[in-house]
């Protein structure tokens, strides 16, 4: 479903990305893990074109990643759940999740919002489908930002740090949401600093580390035994 080959990605002198080669399955749901500043963002950011890499090569099914060209396909194929939101404050929760499939696949707002519903139920909030983000706690919007994303039917789903910006009460919410979505076959690719959450819904672990993918194991041999020292290293630091 994602193919990346050898992907670079330079901020003036620095390297963010080094020679990054991933491919994501269907079905598969893969935790991005490392320290902070070792690329994880910047890697989701290229694969949905936030980011314009360098060198190497970026696959969304087959559709390859390019300035200029695809964009629209790209970002309908690959849905994005940001840290801090990022709703539409003038609108309604409901208009919200409709909006992208009224832009951008033409839908009417009927259809749309009967769609967008269905989808607030599936995440455990339609009774506030009329409210303001502003009337939302801070785990209801982000499960109206899961919401958007799942509206425009993408083939993945990208999460960065869903719940960083969550109050504790609210992250078992958010992260239950996600859950049901991994365990309904949803592909996704999730930066997250939960570990148990990690351990828990990832089919592989992909470490990072200075721009690099440094291991990708299973989470039961990550979590327990990964030989590879700079992995241990931070698992000592955040365990
Ligand atoms: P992570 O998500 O793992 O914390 P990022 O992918 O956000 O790391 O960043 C990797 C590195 O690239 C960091 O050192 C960061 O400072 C740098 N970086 C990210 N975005 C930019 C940018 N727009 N301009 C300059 N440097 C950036
Ligand atoms: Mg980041």
């Amino acid at each position: 479903m994602i193919r990346m080959r050898n992907v670079g990605k330079r901020f003036g002198e620095f390297n963010a990305l080094k020679n990054v080669s991933l491919d994501i399955f269907a079905g598969e749901v893969v935790v991005l893990l490392g320290p902070s500043g070792s690329g994880k963002s910047t890697l989701i950011r290229c694969i949905n074109h936030l980011e314009d890499y360098d060198s190497g090569d970026v696959f969304v099914g087959d559709i390859r990643v390019e300035r200029g060209r695809n964009l629209l396909a790209v970002r309908q194929q690959t849905g994005m759940v940001f840290q801090s939101f990022n709703l539409f404050p003038n609108l309604s929760v409901l208009d919200n999740v409709a909006l992208g499939p009224v832009r951008v696949k033409k839908q009417s707002w009927d259809g749309a919002r009967t769609r967008a519903r269905e989808l607030l139920h599936r995440v455990g909030i339609a009774d506030q489908a009329e409210k303001y983000p502003a009337q939302l706690s801070g785990g209801q919007q982000q499960r109206v930002g899961i919401a958007r994303a799942l509206a425009m039917e993408p083939r993945i789903l990208l999460f960065d740090e869903p719940t960083s910006a969550l109050d504790p009460e609210m992250v078992g919410e958010v992260l239950d949401v996600i859950k049901r979505l991994a365990h309904g076959g949803v592909t996704m690719i999730l930066v997250t600093h939960e570990m148990g959450f990690a351990r828990q819904v990832a089919d592989r672990i992909v470490f990072m580390e200075a721009g690099e993918i440094r291991e990708i194991a299973d989470p039961q041999t990550f979590f327990s035994s990964t030989t590879n020292e700079r992995a241990r290293a931070f698992l000592d630091a955040v365990l």
